[in-house]
């Protein structure tokens, strides 16, 4: 559906894209994940024909470089954050339909598929930003393109938004659409993405399956644990026992988890009878400061 051969995207000095090769077939849901500044942005730029670029890109057959406004048509478009006039939700769709020339009918359709059916006469001022982002897909599905295209759909969103939102875009999925979304969440990329493009510095650094991203870029996530300081020996004894990778630090302590199994810690204290005070969840490498000792 999507394949791009040795894209490079400079900026003046800067060389936002280095080489990048990749392909992607109908059905499959692919992350592009990287630190900020890594090209994710201008990788789907590219995809969108909205900039020059060297190397080549199809979607769905057609050149964007020759043909960028029919491989767009191909496409739906979801930003991070999406601006609409203070319509309500059915005169905002009414008016991309006509815009993109597509059949009126479809409105009521795409509505439907993310679930804003009972809200189409409330004003887009008044949504929630999930409710917000669900009108940008919904925006992005009304001429049915195949391919969906999504830039950090859920940075702006909580969580029970965020999930929500990945699971609409699930659904599609499984109905067909092709997906391409950039994202900073591994448990997202990993909801969601059938397979995983890593951009580094604008070079494809590595693809690989969701479940393998972690372990291969090293990234881990810890659970901090506090408990009471007179449980405190005792806790180290326990996930000493069980072979957890810990961290005591002041009257917390950092357990080392795998993505699936973060409440795994907060089991085993409680079957050890050990009151948990309070617990946190931390992405990444751990940077430990120093605390009161209390
Ligand atoms: P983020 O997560 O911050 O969105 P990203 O992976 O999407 O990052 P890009 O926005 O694609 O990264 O940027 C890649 C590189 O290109 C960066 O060094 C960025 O500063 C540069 N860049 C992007 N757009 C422009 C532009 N219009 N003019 C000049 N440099 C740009």
């Amino acid at each position: 559906m999507i394949i791009a051969k040795n894209l490079t995207k400079r900026y003046g000095k800067i060389t936002a894209l280095n080489n990048v090769s990749f392909t992607i077939e109908a059905g499959e849901a692919v992350a592009l994940w990287g630190a900020n500044g890594a090209g994710k942005t201008t990788t789907l730029r590219c995809l969108l024909g909205v900039q020059g670029f060297e190397g080549e890109l199809t979607v769905n057959g057609i050149n964007v470089s020759r043909n960028g406004k029919a491989a767009r048509a191909a496409i739906g478009y979801v930003p991070q954050e999406a601006a609409f006039y203070d319509m309500t939700v059915l005169e905002t769709l009414r008016f991309y339909a006509r815009l993109k020339k597509t059949d009126p009918q479809r409105v009521n359709d795409v509505l439907e598929q993310v679930q804003l059916t009972a809200h189409g006469s409330k004003r887009v001022n008044m949504l929630s930003g999930g409710m917000k982002q669900r009108l940008a897909l919904a925006v992005a599905l009304l001429a049915d393109p195949p391919v969906l295209v999504l830039d950090e759909p859920t940075a702006n969103l909580d969580v029970k938004a965020q999930r929500d939102f990945i699971h609409t875009v699930q659904m599609l999925n499984q109905s067909g659409k092709t997906i391409v979304f950039s994202s900073h969440r591994l448990d997202e990329v990993i909801a969601l993405g059938s397979r995983v493009i890593v951009l580094s510095d604008g070079e494809l650094m590595l693809e690989c399956r969701p479940h393998e991203l972690a372990e291969k870029l090293g990234l881990h996530r810890w659970l901090r644990i506090w408990v009471a300081t007179q449980h405190k020996e005792n806790t180290l004894k326990v996930l000493d026992e069980q072979g957890f990778t810990y961290m005591p630090n002041g009257r917390s302590v950092y357990v080392q988890v795998n993505l699936g199994g973060k409440i795994a810690p907060l089991r085993l204290l409680e079957m050890a009878s050990i009151p948990v005070e309070d617990f946190d969840l931390i992405d990444g490498e751990l940077v430990i400061q120093e605390e009161n000792h209390g």
